[in-house]
């Protein structure tokens, strides 16, 4: 659930410390060439207005209300710029990091969604965080998934079947270093990422190349113990990666 409020909240004080600099700044300039002053307002205020425009499509996204391709594609380049001032005003008045970054996952994976693509499977990798093993699970998965016995005491049974019925790439990553040298490596045309909303963030704005869908993990146990995947999410992203349909089988039509 994305708390849009959190997010315009953050952009308003964003804004009003924007004024305030500016105001600041004219006080001490006012002795100093017209001018002068004259540019840095003039600056100021294109960059609240650019700003004023992102929250506005951003909230549209967010709302599922419908955005043209190009705005959606333009706010997506003003929201990467802003990213970090937001994520830092927001965490300076107590707003959970995490809610800004669901805002970012959200707008990166619309704009994503209003592609068409048309890969194949062994185009495409799915990456997937190590906590999704069972915590208990002795196995050792990470370099090799077929490791598993599929038990079926967590998600990465069920990860391996798609992968033999149809030959999708799955990798676990153990951090962002081995996600980032397993991309390198097997060079994807597309990625789908698991992950919490961190690591999502990391890894959507280290691979601007390609498309990067994020798909967060589900947290019960709290972080890093214990995650599971929502599997139909994954072939959600991956039927709409390929233009394909995975039935509930495995099967394609
Ligand atoms: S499905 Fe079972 S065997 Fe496979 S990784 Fe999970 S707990 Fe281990």
């Amino acid at each position: 659930m994305i708390d849009v409020k959190k997010y315009i909240t953050t952009i308003g004080i964003l804004v009003a410390i924007l004024i305030l600099g500016t105001v600041i700044v004219n006080i001490f300039i006012s002795s100093l060439a017209h001018i002068f002053g004259l540019l840095i307002n003039i600056l100021v205020l294109s960059i609240i207005i650019v700003i004023i425009f992102s929250t506005i499509v951003t909230y549209n996204i967010i709302k599922d209300k419908k955005v043209s391709y190009s705005l959606m594609k333009i706010n997506l380049k003003i929201a990467n710029l802003l990213f970090n001032s937001v994520i830092f005003i927001a965490s300076s008045i107590g707003i959970p990091k995490n809610e800004i970054r669901k805002i970012y996952v959200k707008l990166n994976n619309t704009y994503i969604y209003n592609n068409k693509y048309n890969f194949n499977y062994g185009d495409i990798i799915i990456l997937v965080p190590h906590c999704v093993q069972k915590n208990s699970c002795k196995l050792k998965v990470t370099n090799k998934i077929e490791n598993c016995a599929k038990c079926g005491l967590c998600n990465i049974g069920e990860l391996i079947k798609l992968k033999e019925k149809i030959g999708i790439n799955i990798f676990i990553a153990t951090g962002g270093t081995l996600a980032r040298k397993i991309i390198m490596e097997n060079k994807p045309k597309a990625v789908i990422a698991v992950a919490c909303e961190r690591d999502l963030i990391s890894g959507i704005q280290d691979m601007k190349h390609i498309p990067v869908l994020g798909v967060f993990n589900k947290r019960p146990n709290g972080p890093c113990v214990d995650t599971f995947i929502d599997i139909h999410e994954v072939e959600s992203a991956i039927n709409f990666l390929t233009g394909k349909k995975i039935s509930t089988k495995g099967e394609c039509f």
